[in-house]
């Protein structure tokens, strides 16, 4: 690794420079989950260097917003290089501190490039509506105008992709930001916000603060001077952040948990059904917002379907995600593993579902130092806590139905609605399935994970609050529409009330 990317101790970053150490500031370790090896310690930032944060969004905003839109997109595109030179390196550096598979951090970082370019298009887009006016000699168009000064708290199991979904669209628009990262992917954070300065992001557009959800982000959401939160994370976080946005009056777009389903039909392809359910339930080790967490599969062919997952889930490989030969890394940390344990507990005593394979922790030889667990399949019904609430671990909960419309039933029996698939050749079924599945985002003949860019992401029910990441839905949320009309008459135009 190069000295960049062995940052032992971490820094904020605010108004364009890297902070001295934050004194009397409690540090947070970032271990490596695979191995318990200590990365970096980082500051739990204090009331003040959050305070300093904002004040340096709120001063350079002035100046940052009048810059032409298209010249802000040339600056992404440079990050976009910049990101693009270095993808291997800050995805080696991400595996090493969340545990995902190389290949998987490869594409978060992709993810990042991707975005960094459609925005940067968006740049020499940027469009407004021009329309009539019902009064004669006079103009109306609308125009987008930035929002102010963003506060963005992010989640770890994107540590690049998420943040890049808002800060490029952000910065596009016009509007100067804090990033508060999880605590369990600081260096991600840190490496991002580099390729940003280095780029030329001028000094206060861009801010990072380290800190705890509880002190850091609590401090951020009530702030008066910031006028915007993007969160992404847990629904129930996201409740509350929520609920202080509305008290001081900010714009809030949530993106949160769920608890998504993939349909089998009985004329699926059971080979494509079959991996599509292994990539949606054990990728990312199962901590993806979108994965596989419930399978919901037709009677005639749930034997066959349901032994085979088991004995592909049995072979998978379980190890460092740095290992080309790994095929499912540990879980994030000790804490996400007892989570995921006590899940299956539950299943096992409470809901009484009949355990298919896995429920353990891998705490032996390679698997000694880690937080690893096996993939987890429960035979279950759509009642359990196990098939309602989000685990965020490699367990999926096989179901059988009996019909199409059961199958529709069971997937939308959830009080989320983020992602969902469904495997069938029948193109009525098809047809059907997208137009009664309740969920953001609808998969066909393709696992619930695996969106692209340019199309809007995010979900409804408790998944979401109405916003869309990603594509041209982004630009809602990081600008507010301008309606302009010009009257050149000479007189004055009254609408509603002249001629009428
Ligand atoms: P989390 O809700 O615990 O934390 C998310 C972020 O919020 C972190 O930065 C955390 O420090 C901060 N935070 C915690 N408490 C806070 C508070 N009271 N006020 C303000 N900020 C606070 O989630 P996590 O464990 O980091 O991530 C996993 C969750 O994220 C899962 O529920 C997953 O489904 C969700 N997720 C959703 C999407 C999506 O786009 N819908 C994408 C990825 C992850």
């Amino acid at each position: 690794m190069s000295q960049r990317t062995i940052e032992r101790r971490g820094r904020n970053y605010v108004d364009g420079a890297w902070q001295e150490e934050t004194r009397n500031a409690r540090l947070f370790e970032n271990r490596d989950p695979a191995t318990g090896q200590l990365l970096s310690l980082y500051p739990d930032s204090r009331r003040q260097d959050v305070d300093r944060a904002i004040e340096a969004a709120q001063t350079a905003f002035s100046s940052w917003r009048r810059i032409p839109v298209a010249k802000r997109g040339e600056i992404l595109l440079k990050a976009m290089r910049i990101l693009e030179s270095r993808k291997e390196e800050l995805a080696r550096a991400m595996t090493r501190e969340m545990g995902k598979v190389l290949n998987e951090t490869r594409g978060d970082v992709q993810e990042a490039i991707d975005t960094a370019l459609y925005f940067a298009g968006e740049g020499r887009r940027f469009f407004g509506q021009t329309t009539t006016s019902e009064l004669a000699d006079k103009f109306s168009m609308t125009v987008r105008m930035p929002v102010g000064v963003c506060a963005l708290i992010t989640p770890w199991n994107f540590p690049m992709a998420i943040p890049s979904w808002k800060i490029f669209p952000a910065l596009l628009c016009g509007n100067t930001v804090v990033l508060k990262p999880s605590p369990l992917t600081p260096d991600s954070a840190m490496h991002f916000v580099e390729a940003l300065e280095e780029a030329g992001i001028p000094p206060g557009v861009v801010n990072l603060v380290y800190g705890a959800g509880k002190t850091v982000g609590v401090w951020l959401t009530q702030d008066p001077r910031v006028h915007l939160v993007s969160f992404t994370g847990s629904s129930a976080v996201g409740a509350q952040v929520g609920a202080m946005c509305a008290k001081t009056y900010k714009k809030c777009s949530l993106e949160m948990g769920g608890k998504n389903a993939q349909v089998v039909m009985d004329d699926a392809d059971l080979e494509l059904a079959l991996e599509g359910a292994l990539w949606g339930a054990f990728g990312t080790t199962g901590q993806r917002c979108t994965a596989t967490s419930r399978l919901i599969v037709h009677e005639k062919v749930y034997k066959k379907f349901t032994d085979a997952l088991v004995a592909r889930a049995k072979r998978l490989k379980i190890g460092n995600g740095l290992d080309p030969q790994t095929e499912m890394g540990p879980l994030v940390s000790e804490i996400q593993r007892e989570r995921v344990h006590r899940y299956v507990q539950i299943g096992l005593k409470k809901d009484k579902a009949r355990l298919l394979t896995g429920g353990r922790m891998l705490a032996e030889g390679p698997h000694a130092q880690g937080y690893f667990y096996a993939p987890t399949v429960f035979e279950g019904s759509p009642d359990m806590t196990i098939a309602r609430e989000e685990i965020f671990g490699p367990v999926t909960i096989v179901m059988k139905v009996k019909s199409f419309d059961e199958a529709i039933d069971v997937l939308n029996n959830t009080d989320y609605g983020l992602s969902g698939s469904i495997y069938t050749r029948d193109i009525n079924r098809v047809m059907r399935a997208i137009r009664d599945m309740q969920t953001g985002i609808t998969y066909i003949n393709a696992p619930t994970i695996g969106a692209e860019v340019h199309l809007p992401f995010g979900g409804i029910k408790h998944t979401g609050n109405g916003h869309r990441e990603a594509g041209t839905a982004a630009l809602d949320i990081f600008s507010e529409w301008k309606a302009v009309y010009i009257d050149y008459s000479g007189k004055l135009q009254r609408a509603q009330i002249d001629d009428h």
